[in-house]
């Protein structure tokens, strides 16, 4: 048998979550941001499964390269923009849309020679300070962007939220605030959201959102999963248990020996650890499910194996799956036990874990 651990795919929850990013955002168009491999989920079955977004958003002009070579002709941004005049080149060559941020971006707009069409997305720093032009540059950059005089479609004016998991803060609100002000009369379409505030200020969804994490059941929401909003997880990382093992009371468990048994106590060791991006920052006590109960890991998590407390689970056997996330058990509750957010885990997938789509 094949190494165990294994990443199944859930095309038909990223279909779900989809459609309920869309009953919240019923007035916008959707842009399925795909970076990162598509959250790890994988970014040639995700565009795929998403086909029926209205566009996917990457980081990368070697992402964009992969979605075209699907076949697929939708429109991609590259949310990072282009770093040099060659990128522009192979933007337009494969048709891209472009998320325009800084002065020397535009200055390279400004030299390139080629008159043909090219959709701009023209980013604003309305509060985050991390990319885009400050607002109160808002009217030249605007006029700038209008003097180049390229055919085709208007440009996108956009921002993005630095604080939109917290429903209860205002900055959220000041944001949009500071955003319509200094735009106010300028016509032409407008992105502000991202998952978060798909979620929790609707009133951000206008012309376009542009979410991630909801689209594969995954919350930033503190405190609450992607089920709590009506998502279903886009992901499950199952493997199996190939030893169990009694230790006697008080003897200690893997590196460090950091968890002791506190009775004499079967361990179930299950093929999987932070080789495969199951987090090694996962304390004792992490949850986990076997045959749909929750029992607890146990010590540190090693490169290819986590130790697992089976006190509940006198019918465990070796060969039984375990559940580390999925349907049953968010992958929120492992990254708030390992002191991060869900992204981050199913990003962290390594290569070589087995895919399987269902
Ligand atoms: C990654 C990203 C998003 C998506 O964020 P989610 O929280 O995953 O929805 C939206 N906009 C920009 C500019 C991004 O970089």
């Amino acid at each position: 048998m094949s190494r165990p651990a294994c990443a199944t795919i859930h095309t038909d929850a990223l279909q779900h979550n989809l459609a309920e990013v869309r009953r919240r955002a019923p007035s916008s168009r959707v842009m399925a941001v795909v970076k990162a491999d598509g959250y790890g989920h994988g970014l040639e079955r995700v565009a795929q499964a998403l086909a029926a977004a209205d566009a996917f958003g990457v980081a990368s002009i070697a992402d964009a390269e992969r979605i075209r070579a699907t076949g697929s002709s939708k429109p991609i941004v590259l949310l990072s923009g282009f770093f040099e005049p060659e990128d522009l080149r192979l933007i337009r060559r494969l048709g891209l849309d472009t998320v325009v941020h800084d002065e020397s971006q535009l200055e390279m707009l400004e030299a390139d020679p080629d008159p043909s069409p090219l959709r701009l997305w023209v980013k604003f720093d309305s509060g985050m300070h991390r990319l885009g032009f400050p607002l109160d540059k808002a009217r030249a950059v605007v006029e700038r962007v209008h003097a180049l005089g390229r055919p085709g479609p208007a440009p996108v004016w956009m921002t993005h939220f630095a604080r939109s998991d917290e429903f209860d803060a205002p900055a959220t609100a000041e944001q949009i605030r500071r955003f319509d002000a200094a735009l106010a009369g300028i016509p032409g379409e407008r992105s502000l959201s991202n998952s978060a505030a798909v979620l929790g200020w609707p009133q951000a969804s206008r012309d376009w959102v542009r979410v991630g994490g909801a689209l594969y059941g995954l919350s930033v929401v503190a405190g609450r999963s992607g089920a709590d909003f009506g998502l279903q997880p886009a992901m499950s990382l199952s493997s199996r248990l190939i030893a169990i093992n009694e230790v006697q009371a008080g003897e200690a468990v893997g590196y460090g020996g950091t968890w002791r048994a506190p009775a004499t106590t079967r361990l179930g060791i299950a093929a999987i650890g932070y080789g495969d991006g199951y987090p090694r920052h996962a304390p004792s006590g992490t949850p986990v499910l076997i045959h749909g109960r929750p029992a607890r890991i146990a010590g540190r998590v090693s490169m290819d194996l986590l130790a697992i407390d089976l006190a509940d689970h006198p019918e465990a056997r070796v060969g039984d799956a375990v559940l580390l996330w999925g349907p049953g058990l968010p992958v929120e509750a492992v990254a708030e036990a390992a002191g991060t957010i869900g992204y981050e885990l199913t990003c962290g997938i390594t290569r070589r874990v087995r895919f399987i789509e269902a």
